[in-house]
Order: structure tokens, then sequence, then C-alpha cells
């Protein structure tokens, strides 16, 4: 079990001292240059029940429900995503929780999705035990479900579900031994002590969450964090950084928020430990780092992508 205590004086080490630890870790386990590239796909897009203060699709937002992706535009888009080298396909549904229906139709996506040779995650909110049992009989590679923020923090960001309902779909992901992806946000108004403690929950899952998407807040109009403060971007760094320590064979994602970010602060991110991203302009509501940039990036700082 890693304790607070122990995060804590990881977080705070010297900056420099924090980065060479995390990078040491990082090259340990994982093959030095390269980045895993997942790209990412809104099936179910607004008209949400919940009140996620930072999502564009939530009952205070006001987006209305979108149509929903039929099992062919999933392909198609699917296949564009190998094209432009992704290994992984993210299918994301907005809603507390998807019907039966709704879950037996991403089955099918997940099984033709599959056939590309692609690795395929969903994110559609809590599931019941059947539902989990039906997508890993379907072939689910991973399932997506964040925790956000600190356990203290998560009434202060969503008050429609709490931290225990999205724990409890975590224990039946992992019950069906489905990989999971679980990260959080930062720029939440949250401070590094609820940072640590986020960081602190994901490292004691046993196992691990395989997948850590770090996210940097896109404040985004009409939602109630549209005017929240920036982050420093140090402690935002100092974040990705625990996360490697922490989790030492998880993939960390620099994810939502990157297309913000300067591409110095992307590479000190990589050199601390993140190695994965999304790939694609696009990811559920808002705008992604284009492709071009993301290539010229790549070759400035000879990355490569996981194959
Ligand atoms: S994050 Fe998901 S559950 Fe929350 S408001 Fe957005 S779509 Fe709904």
């Amino acid at each position: 079990m890693i304790t607070i205590k122990e995060a804590t004086e990881l977080f705070e080490m010297p900056f420099l001292d924090l980065l060479h630890m995390a990078h040491s870790i990082h090259i340990e386990n994982f093959q030095k240059n390269q980045i895993q590239a997942s790209s990412l796909l809104s099936v179910k897009t607004g008209g949400c029940s919940e009140d996620c203060s930072y999502c564009a699709q939530s009952k205070k937002a006001k987006m209305p429900l979108q149509s929903i992706e039929t099992i062919e535009n999933i392909v198609s888009k699917a296949k564009d995503a190998k094209r432009m080298g992704a290994t992984r396909f993210c299918m994301g549904a907005s809603g507390k929780s998807p019907t039966d229906e709704f879950v037996n139709m991403m089955c099918e996506a997940v099984k033709e999705v599959k056939k590309l040779g692609l690795e395929t995650c969903i994110t559609m909110g809590m599931l019941t035990e059947p539902q989990v049992k039906k997508l890993k009989e379907s072939g689910l590679d991973y399932y997506n479900h964040n925790i956000d923020t600190s356990e203290s923090n998560y009434c202060n960001i969503i008050t429609t579900h709490n931290f225990q309902d999205r724990i409890e779909t975590i224990k039946l992901i992992q019950k069906y031994n489905i990989n999971l992806c679980c990260g959080g946000i930062i720029g939440l108004g949250e401070t590094n002590e609820d940072r640590i403690s986020m960081l602190v929950v994901l490292a004691n899952m046993n196992p691990q969450p395989k997948s850590i998407p770090i996210n940097k807040l896109i404040k985004i109009p009409g939602t109630d964090l549209a005017n929240s403060p920036d982050v420093d971007v140090f402690d935002f760094v100092r974040t990705v950084a625990l996360a490697r320590i922490l989790m030492k064979k998880s993939y960390v994602r620099l994810a939502a928020g990157r297309s913000a970010m300067p591409e110095i602060l992307q590479a000190i991110c990589f050199y601390a430990g993140a190695n994965s991203i999304f790939l694609g302009e696009k990811l559920l509501t808002t705008i992604n780092s284009s492709v071009s940039r993301d290539e010229q990036m790549f070759s400035k700082l000879g990355l490569k992508l996981m194959q």
C-alpha cells in the first residue's frame, strides 16, 4: 500500500530530482522514445443527466442528445484511426449508465473494430454486472472509468453520483479481467493534496489501472469551470511524474488539454513518464492537437508511435 505521506514526499522532491526518478523508472519499464496512441470517437453525444462541472454534455451545459453513431460509421472511423497510427480505438457515450440495448450495440461494435486489429476501449458510465459480463464476452480490451479527482473533492465537481459509485463499476471491470483505463483531470480547482490523493487511490488498486489518462482541464464556455484558475505547469508535470513513479508498468496518457500545451511542456511530460496520447483532431466534444502538429513534434523529439 502506498501512503499519502510517501506519495507527498515524492511529489515535493526537488523538481529535477523528481523528473530524473520518473524518467529512470520509465526507461526501466518501457521502450525509450515510444508513445502509444489511442483515438477517441463520441458514439453518443449530449443529453446527459449528470452534472459533471467540466463537461460540455452535462445537464447544466444543456447540450441536446445528438444522433447515435451507427456500427458502420464506427468501423469507418476506426479504419481512419488505424491509418493515422492509433493502436487502440476508444468509444465514448454520454450518460450516467447505458441501457442493455446500447450495451448490446457496443458489443457488436467491439467485435467489428477488433477485426481491424485494433484494441478496443469503451467509456459509457456505470455498468451492471450482466453488462460487464457481456462486454467481456465481446472481447472488449479496456473500459475507461475515471475517478476524476480526490474522493474529498469529488462532490465539489459532481453531485449526481458519487466517488463510491465510480469505485463500484471499477470493481466489476476488474472482477471480469477487463483492463482498466482510469485517471483524472487536473484543473478542477483541486489542491496538490487532492492530486496526490487521487494518484494514491489509483496506485492502491489491485491491479493498478493499465492506462492512466491525465487530462488538463479544457475550459469550455457554458460549464461551471469555464473560468477556473490556470494550473501551475510545474505542478502539472509533478502530477505526471508521480503517476509514473507510483504506477511503473502503466501507460500514463497525456490526454485532453494537449492542444493548448506548448511542445516544450509536452516534451517535459514525456520525459517525466507520459507515454500515451490521443491521436486525431477531436476528442469527445473538444479539439485535440492536430495530427500534422503531432507528427512535427514527434520528429523534433525523435519519438515514434508504438506499432
Ligand atoms: S462526463 Fe459523462 S457522465 Fe459526466 S456530464 Fe459528461 S457525459 Fe455525462
